[in-house]
């Protein structure tokens, strides 16, 4: 199914300020909010919709690349903490990231019904390395990781918190010349989840929690660069009781290549060849990320010569397009030579065919730089 417009959903402007925004999905979220709704799964699915419209064009980056390039500018596993991976928000996210919007509306503390006044807390966010080869990350590549989790151990029992009575909220009486004013705040002995734990595991920690191992799977778009960081939603450490997990913060490292040395989207490869080849032209096989690439060099060729064979860099990760490969010519002058050798060249040494002539057909150091920046 086509995915709507982000701001037709939100029925906004294209320009609209962020407070056009926030009003316009203020007023779907509670018009479509999941307790004015039971059980009505359309209502569920335009809350969901809005939810993700608002996220993205919420966000600076995330707007400008919608803008610029629509759904396809923010496929590809989400960067900088959004992550919807294709599968659009679940209820948790959006409750997690955009409760502040509701709160007015559905009486102060929250969400009404069976959410409740409690808060739910968020598990901390867990960071892994992936090395990553050149090849896949022309490709794009999904991996497998190994990750410790911290989740609440199996058998953990709770038992609704005396000290607030399950509400999460402490609330106090105090007198004041004006009258009695009540205040509320949340419960320090279950942080606001109205529920404590009432026997826990052995080997499982004071919240109630044990490392797992978990396998989580990870799609990663091609183009990525060292140091960049995929964040991979719900899938970090989980909150004690009935929290939402963290998320799984994916730092990517590049393994470097034996041939080609990479510049963002283009990639370089120094190329040596021998005398004879300079001057009689050769065709070396170049090695490329896909496959080997045979190059002709013309009869005569200098060193410091560029050659660039287009599209055979990498996709870029932000924007559409492929780089090049740049291949600079350096000739080999040998180091060693015997007496044939040796006689050969000293016989030539005089030869005005020998001598530089830079000007002859030969570019200069600038027009090289001007061409490799066209
Ligand atoms: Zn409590």
């Amino acid at each position: 199914m086509a995915k709507r417009d982000y701001y037709e959903i939100l029925g906004v402007a294209k320009g609209s300020t962020e407070k056009e925004l926030k009003k316009a999905y203020r007023k779907l979220a509670i018009k479509y909010h999941p307790d004015k709704n039971p059980d009505d799964k359309g209502a569920e699915g335009k809350f969901k919709e809005a939810a993700e419209a608002y996220e993205v064009l919420n966000n600076p980056d995330k707007r400008a690349r919608y803008d610029q390039y629509g759904h396809a500018g923010l496929e590809g596993g989400g960067f900088g903490g959004g992550g919807f991976g294709g599968g659009g928000m679940n209820m948790d996210d959006i409750f997690s990231q955009f409760g502040d919007i509701f709160g007015s509306a559905f009486g102060g503390g929250g969400f009404s019904g069976s959410r409740g006044g409690r808060r739910r807390s968020r598990g901390s966010n867990l960071r892994v390395r992936v090395k990553l080869t050149l090849d896949e990350i022309a490709n794009g590549v999904e991996k497998k990781i190994k990750v410790k989790r911290l989740v609440i151990a199996d058998g953990i029992t709770h038992k609704t918190c005396t000290h607030c009575n399950g509400s999460g909220q402490t609330v106090q009486i105090v007198n004041t010349p004006l009258g009695r004013m009540q205040t509320s705040s949340t419960c320090p002995v279950c942080n606001g989840v109205g529920k404590i734990i009432d026997s826990r595991p052995p080997g499982s920690d004071a919240n109630g929690m044990i490392h797992k191992e978990d396998t989580v799977s990870i799609k990663i778009p091609a183009g990525v660069e060292d140091g960049m960081q995929l964040s991979v939603s719900g899938k970090g450490n989980y909150a004690p009781v009935d929290g939402i997990a963290g998320d799984l913060i994916v730092l990517i490292e590049e393994i470097p290549h034996e041939s080609l040395k990479r510049d963002g989207k283009n990639l370089h490869h120094d190329l040596f060849i021998s005398y004879p080849d300079a001057a009689l032209g050769a065709n070396p096989e170049i090695e490329t990320l896909s496959s080997k690439v045979k190059i002709k060099l013309e009869p005569g060729i200098q060193s410091g010569k560029l050659l660039r064979l287009r599209g055979k860099g990498l996709p870029s990760v932000e924007s559409y397009g492929t780089g090049d490969l740049l291949i600079h010519v350096n000739v080999w002058t040998p180091q060693e030579l015997n007496k044939e050798q040796r006689m050969f060249f000293e016989a030539q040494r005089e030869e005005s065919n020998f001598h530089p002539d830079p000007d002859k057909n030969n570019k200069s150091f600038f027009d090289r730089v001007k061409e490799m920046f066209q």
